[in-house]
């Protein structure tokens, strides 16, 4: 088949198509106006695209039986391509509940494997950066079949917040981050209560919706939210002044008291054997749930920070573990009685690690251990994944797995704020890990991801969301994927890629791997490297995004030499930056402080005087 310019073309959906079929063949109309300015002709077209497999769509079923498809897609989020005479089918998995997201991810799939597209970077208004959209005149399309029978790991989450805590989810960047997590794989997201309500305002949940992708809602904001102390919009009550005794005791005889500005965690702060509090935040679960059909998973999450339990005596013979898993296994029970379906998400974090004895975990509760331990973060970057797998994280993990729950790993691919958006080369290691996961049958991970800084872990977000979704696919195999971004630079990007990924082999732990990679390279090499890359890429696109992954290593590297590096945390830092440099990439490309869109990374840094800083050709974009 060949697919010309202003070629008409036909898109058929299913006679009763779900908001993912639909969103599915609009990106393709969208993608196919850029690429070959074709013409929707629906009774009269050249090339025939069909939406849906089988039992779906009955067009589907002159290029395949619904016997051979269900033999094909035998997993959830499948996707089929099939292009035969005319006719190009686009198919997800059917009778699975995974919101036929292979059908969205097999459009994607098609536009890249067979026109050129290239949808790895994220894209904003202000500049020409982000994704490769070819232009052509003609594709020719050989009869064929594409399949990937189901995705390897079911749980692909990014972990979503705006700042160190969770922020102001009104982001310029929000539907160009939707775009990318869907392209990419990402099948979750995970968030604050707080995030969510400031999405529903948005009007960003059908967004998410019509994309399939899941979300899970709770996080450090959980407790406030379905057991407020003081009332809010959905519970009016003000549990802390009605009801006390929910709370824990002190040691000094008083209760818990609520947050305020200046101490605002708590970490677990109920009393776990009070059995009205269960039913009474049980209860306000089940409605809460039934009025947000979206969420599946209830993150049901201590307050951040470490604190003392509970010490009433009910409480005080068992571990604040026992005392939390107890009360959790408990509301999910409850929960599941009226929403069979729904998950408890349980944070295994810090100090409430080890697994108790003897409990039997409820079907319905989901254990999500932090790679944040008592015994602090773990190291990262081995490529046979060893810094994760057979570590005391993994063996803890397999204790609560073996004891009934689903588990999932809450992990930190960006580093973590401390690391101040700082480079962290650990992509080599993501394959081996979602291998270990399949063969363990360890659901998968999240990872905290933002909408503001992209670019700043680009290759770490990219191989976590596509070899999660496809385990064979290497560190190599997703260069070689994201290759059109680079143009004929790609060759010296993948280079530099593999240099960094060879130096952080596990020496230390994620929140220390920035600094140690800054205190171990060369340099001049890859600086060097930089600018070869962008002397021989001719296409103002791939240029600008060599830029990008440039601006990237040099903020890192400004950063660590600057003697403001080693102030104590905040979000945002004051540098001496004596050449105004970081001040200039802060004022003109930063998307962190202020929510503006800016370019898909992070500067944290709140410098306004640029000096006399001339902007060389790494900041001309074009
Ligand atoms: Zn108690």
């Amino acid at each position: 088949m060949k697919l010309t310019k202003n070629a008409k073309i036909a898109i058929l959906l299913p006679e009763k198509p779900t908001n993912r079929e639909q969103f599915a063949a609009e990106e393709l109309e969208k993608y196919l106006k850029k690429i070959l300015n074709v013409i929707i002709d629906q009774n009269d077209p050249a090339v025939r695209f069909v939406i849906g497999g089988p039992n779906r769509n009955v067009i589907a079923k002159e290029l395949i039986s619904g016997e051979n498809f269900a033999q094909l897609l035998t997993g959830e989020e499948g996707m089929l391509i099939k292009i035969a005479g005319n006719t190009v089918l686009i198919a997800g998995s059917e009778g699975f509940e995974d919101c036929q997201r292979g059908t969205v991810y097999g459009v994607y799939e098609f536009l890249e494997r067979y026109l050129g597209c290239c949808f790895a970077g994220i894209s904003t208004p202000n500049g020409n950066v982000g994704e490769i959209v070819p232009e052509q005149d003609v594709c020719v399309l050989e009869d064929s079949q594409y399949v990937k029978a189901g995705s390897d790991r079911p749980y692909r989450c990014a972990i979503v917040q705006y700042g160190d805590c969770a922020g102001n989810p009104d982001h310029g960047l929000n539907i160009p981050f939707l775009n990318w997590l869907s392209k990419n794989r990402y099948n979750r997201i995970l968030t604050w209560c707080r995030i969510y309500d400031g999405w529903k305002k948005l009007g960003l949940i059908p967004e998410i919706e019509k994309r399939g992708i899941r979300l899970s809602v709770g996080h450090h904001d959980a407790v406030k939210q379905w057991l407020p102390f003081y009332g809010n919009e959905y519970f009016p009550e003000a549990y802390y002044q009605t009801h006390p005794e929910y709370y824990r005791l002190n040691a000094d005889g008083t209760r818990f008291c609520p947050p305020t500005p200046e101490t605002p965690w708590g970490q677990w702060v109920f009393c776990s054997r009070n059995q009205d509090c269960i039913e009474q935040l049980s209860q306000n679960l089940i409605r809460w749930i039934s009025d947000n059909p979206v969420v599946d998973i209830i993150a049901l999450w201590p307050m951040d920070g470490k604190y003392e339990q509970c010490c009433c005596p009910k409480c005080a013979p068992y571990t604040k573990i026992e005392n939390s898993a107890y009360f959790l296994n408990e509301v999910a029970a409850r929960v599941a009685k009226v929403h069979p379906l729904i998950k408890m998400d349980m944070l295994i974090y810090t100090n409430m690690w080890e697994h108790p004895d003897g409990l039997k975990l409820s079907k319905s509760l989901f254990c999500d251990m932090s790679t944040w331990a008592y015994t602090g973060l773990r190291t990262c970057g081995k490529p046979d994944g060893s810094c994760l797998i057979n570590t005391h994280f993994t063996d803890t993990l397999m204790k609560w797995k073996n004891n009934g729950s689903e588990v999932a790993f809450y992990d930190y691919y960006m580093c973590v704020y401390s690391g101040r958006q700082r480079l962290i080369p650990m992509a080599d290691e993501i394959q081996a890990i979602w291998k270990y996961f399949k063969e363990q049958g360890i659901l998968g991970a999240g990872t905290q991801l933002e909408a503001f800084h992209l670019w700043n872990h680009l290759i770490n977000f990219y191989c976590f969301g596509r070899s999660g979704y496809d385990n064979t696919l290497s560190l190599e195999d997703n260069l070689d994927k994201i290759a059109p971004m680079f143009g004929e630079g790609a060759s010296y990007i993948s280079e530099i890629v593999k240099i960094m990924e060879d130096i952080v082999d596990g020496q230390a732990t994620i929140g220390k791997t920035p600094d140690y990679f800054m205190s171990n390279i060369d340099r001049d090499l890859f600086y060097n490297l930089y600018e070869k890359a962008l002397a021989c890429t001719t296409d103002p696109r791939c240029r600008n995004n060599i830029r990008m992954m440039r601006m990237v290593f040099r903020y890192s590297d400004l950063e660590f030499h600057d003697p403001g590096h080693n102030q104590k945390f905040s979000s945002l830092l004051e540098y001496e930056d004596h050449s105004g440099e970081l001040a200039y990439m802060a004022t003109n490309f930063d998307s962190f402080t202020h929510n503006y869109t800016g370019y898909g990374v992070a500067f944290p840094l709140s410098n306004k005087d640029t000096k006399n800083f001339h902007p060389d050709k790494w900041y001309m974009f074009e």
